[in-house]
């Protein structure tokens, strides 16, 4: 860092806030395909808990187009899960792809491996990186360049300058409600889940199942090392009201269940206090503000059952990257504002159609249709 007594001042075209899988990649795509100076800025020491995703199999392609070969990830990076198993409708088992999914293969990503060879790329490609690094102010100059004030936890305050401001901070989107841009949130669905691992070795399926439940719908998913992800998801006033947050009620909801339950039996132990995490669906309309756009879950968010937020946070980067890039490089006016409407249009039409589908999934369960979780969503 280099600049006043007081303050360091850094210089970069593109300030990312969040580095998740779409901050990485709308780097990568500005450090691989312009001369652009990117800063990536995360507020985490990188090492939190993440929680396992399902993916399926067009990932690779859009690796591909970052420019980077499957064969940089640690083995288990992508685990193939042959088996997806709902029981949602009735108590006889569907397959879970007939529910959602339209892709045919999926695989079970190890999101801190992951995330952590896309970082590794953006560092290799030129891009700064600080973590374990707040924002504690946003301000924007007559002329739309943006100066951020940031706290780093060991070196302390400076500054950062940049011309274009990018929101990847995830479902909070967090720049997005710094900078007063609104977000339109659809509902409060939450995830309580916990890890269990079994002391004694024994054979898992490699399959995840899924089976809905009066106040929402359980997910169970196995990992390698010989252990098990298991999270209910609901809305957060029913979490509330139940109090699924706290160990005790969230183990009495698991043990009513009927197939979720089966897969831990055999000695399974719960690892650590279970996690909370917001997977509530939203969508933002970023593009308004001048010099600054949302990407991936901060530009729209998804219910996990339909397993596309990731795929969804990765294609919104690159498109997202490839805008701010003609914001920033070319010099006509209507090619450039037609880019940000059509990349907004593009969010806009992906979410109408999810909401679609979303709607047309919660149907197949009649069962509790009075029921408040179930009655929100038909
Ligand atoms: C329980 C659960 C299960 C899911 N399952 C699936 C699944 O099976 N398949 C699937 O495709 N998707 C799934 N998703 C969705 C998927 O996790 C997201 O779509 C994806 O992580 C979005 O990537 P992102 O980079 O936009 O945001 P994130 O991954 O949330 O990354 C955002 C980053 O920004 C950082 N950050 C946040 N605020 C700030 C700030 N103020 N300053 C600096 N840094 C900040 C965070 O620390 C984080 O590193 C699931 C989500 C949940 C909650």
């Amino acid at each position: 860092m280099s600049g006043s007594k007081e303050k360091a001042e850094i210089n970069t075209d593109v300030i990312i806030v969040g580095a998740g899988p779409a901050g990485a990649a709308a780097a990568l795509i500005l450090l691989t395909y312009s001369d652009l100076k990117v800063t990536l800025v995360e507020q985490s020491d990188l090492n939190d808990v993440r929680v396992v995703e399902h993916v399926g199999s067009d990932i690779f392609d859009l690796l591909g187009y970052l420019k980077i070969a499957k064969s940089a990830f640690p083995e288990d990076t992508f685990l193939p899960c042959y088996d997806q198993t709902s029981y949602w409708g009735s108590d006889e088992p569907v397959n879970a792809q007939a529910l959602f999914s339209t892709d045919n293969k999926a695989f079970r990503l190890d999101r801190e491996k992951f995330d952590f060879v896309l970082l590794g790329h953006v560092a290799a490609r030129g891009g700064l990186v600080y973590s374990r690094t707040r924002c504690t102010g946003f301000s924007q100059g007559v002329d739309h360049n943006w100066q951020l004030s940031l706290k780093n936890r060991s070196q302390g305050q400076f500054n950062l300058n940049g011309r274009y401001l990018i929101d990847a901070c995830g479902r909070k989107a967090d720049v997005c409600r710094q900078v007063g841009v609104l977000s339109a949130r659809h509902d409060k669905l939450m995830g309580v889940g916990a890890f269990f691992h079994f002391d004694k070795p024994r054979k898992l399926k490699q399959e995840q199942v899924m089976e809905s439940h009066e106040l929402g719908w359980w997910y169970c998913a196995r990992l390698p090392d010989q252990r098990q992800v298991v999270a209910f998801f609901s809305d957060a006033d029913i979490i509330g009201q139940h109090r699924l947050n706290q160990a005790v009620n969230w183990q009495q909801l698991l043990a009513q269940s009927r197939h979720i339950k089966l897969g831990l039996k055999g000695e399974a132990v719960l690892s650590g206090a279970p996690w909370v995490r917001n997977a509530s669906s939203h969508i933002t309309h970023s593009v308004l503000k001048k010099n600054f756009i949302a990407i991936g879950d901060a530009a729209a968010s998804f219910d996990p059952i339909s397993a596309i937020g990731l795929g969804f946070a990765m294609t919104s980067a690159c498109h997202g990257a490839r805008t701010v890039q003609t914001q920033l490089t070319s010099t006509d006016k209507l090619a450039k504002q037609a880019q940000l409407d059509a990349y907004q249009q593009e969010i806009v039409d992906h979410f109408e159609h999810y909401l679609r589908l979303r709607k047309a999934c919660y149907r197949h369960e009649h069962r509790w249709s009075g029921a408040t979780f179930w009655s929100r969503r038909r």
